[in-house]
């Protein structure tokens, strides 16, 4: 039997979540289904990310990032106020760690001033220690508003709400299938059969352009999944890092570089690095899915994306496979780390999207069909600006349904 709703949202991620969640909360009473195909609520880069509540410093003035971040930052910190979820606006340090750094350092300060930040302090190298006594660089950026959260219990409390609000959450629920029908509905088969629905949302991550496929239409960009590992400082060394402690990024690429996190139930993490995962939930190098390996091989983007940076793709491979060469990384932010200081921590895969030309989709992306929003690329810091991406997909869906969003 087919059941039928008014709007479909896949992926129970952190992005579906708050997207089902700020459209129930604009119209009560809306027949809502999400559609998740693991057995629990975010399995993927929402349950394997760094806990980082970003505030919008990095992000070009003007795009979806700059925008979505530092309106979702304000929104993700009153819903965790509200229902009592663990999080620390702690603050971050960004420490240049040679005079090289500078200019990019500079940059990212017009940045942030562009973007809307408040209270950012430029450091001198001795202000970074009455910071973070441990660190180490010629000048630094502290930025108030950072913070950490806990995610899965963001996602979980989301779920929560849903459900209150009416909404169906359906676990093990793969959608194989979007088909149109002709009174402008879609219907999407399900590993845990049909559901039919006004208006399809998808939010499927790792497998976002997929989705897009199962639906008839050829994405505009391939996921290429690029794995973080990380490691976790010992009790014994935690002292040396307070909170967060940032290099200075490479504007070439959108990951962060490997950083110091204080993670909100204890602890503290370093990562994650980049490197391509050979199946698209690839926590490990061991995992190897062959279709997503095939496809990622044959895909020219990728081929042209290794071709423009072989130094760094081949120095992300070996920071991988060395835990010194990795170490040698976090010594430059802070001198004092030793290898016998990390142990082995967890690792995330992060959903990043690749032209055919080989160029990495920096800012959020959405694709849309008659009836139909994808959310193609939603990287970081898409679970921090989850719900300010929730309330731009409420409006979205309710233009294309020629109703007001309340
Ligand atoms: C290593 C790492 C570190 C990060 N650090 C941060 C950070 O500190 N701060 C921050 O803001 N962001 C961070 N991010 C980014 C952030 O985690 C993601 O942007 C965010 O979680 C994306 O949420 P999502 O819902 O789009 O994707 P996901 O969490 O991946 O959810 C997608 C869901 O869709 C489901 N799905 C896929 N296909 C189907 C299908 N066919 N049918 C049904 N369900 C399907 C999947 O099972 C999954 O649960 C990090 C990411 C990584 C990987």
């Amino acid at each position: 039997m087919t059941a039928s709703c008014d709007i479909l949202v896949v992926g129970g991620g952190i992005v579906g979540l708050a997207a089902a969640f700020r459209l129930l909360e604009s119209r009560p009473g809306l027949r809502l289904v999400l559609l998740e195909k693991e057995g629990a609520l975010a399995r993927h880069q929402t349950g394997h990310n760094s806990g980082v509540l970003h505030s919008g410093l990095y992000y070009k003035p003007g795009s979806e990032k700059a925008k979505l971040s530092v309106s979702g930052l304000q929104e993700m910190l009153a819903f965790c106020k509200a229902h009592g979820i663990a999080h620390d606006q702690c603050g971050k340090i960004v420490v240049a760690t040679s005079e090289a750094e500078l200019p990019r350092l500079e940059d990212l300060w017009r940045r942030g001033n562009a973007n809307g930040l408040l209270g950012m302090r430029r450091l001198s190298a001795a202000q970074i220690k009455e910071i973070e006594p441990h660190a180490a660089g010629v000048a630094a950026i502290h930025v108030p508003q950072e913070g950490i959260v806990d995610y899965p219990a963001v996602s979980e409390k989301l779920g929560e709400l849903i459900r209150r609000q009416g909404g169906e959450i359906r676990l093990n629920a793969r959608v194989q299938n979007l088909a149109a029908a002709a009174n402008s509905e879609w219907t999407a088969q399900t590993t845990a059969g049909a559901v039919r629905a006004r208006f399809v949302i998808t939010c499927a991550g790792l497998h976002s352009d997929r989705v897009v496929k199962a639906a008839g239409q050829k994405p505009g960009a391939r996921i290429v999944p690029f794995r973080g590992e990380y490691y976790k400082i010992k009790k014994e060394r935690q002292h040396l890092v307070r909170n967060l402690i940032y290099p200075v990024p490479d504007p070439k690429f959108p990951f962060l570089g490997v950083h110091f996190t204080r993670l909100i139930h204890g602890g503290i993490e370093a990562g994650p690095n980049a490197v391509l995962a050979f199946a698209r939930e690839g926590y490990r190098w061991t995992t190897v899915n062959l279709r997503d390996l095939a496809e990622a091989l044959l895909f020219p983007g990728l081929w042209r994306f290794l071709a423009a940076y072989p130094s760094m793709c081949g120095y992300e491979i070996r920071r991988s496979l060395s835990k010194s060469e990795f170490c040698r990384s976090l010594q430059k932010l802070v001198p004092e780390i030793r290898a016998g200081d990390l142990e082995p921590g967890g690792a995330g895969v992060r959903a990043q999207a690749m032209t055919a030309n080989g160029k990495l989709v920096e800012d959020f992306h959405f694709e849309e069909q008659p009836g139909i929003l994808h959310v193609v690329n939603a990287p970081s810091p898409a679970a921090t600006a989850s719900l300010a991406i929730g309330r731009r997909i409420t409006e979205k869906v309710f233009e294309r349904l020629q109703e007001p969003a309340k």
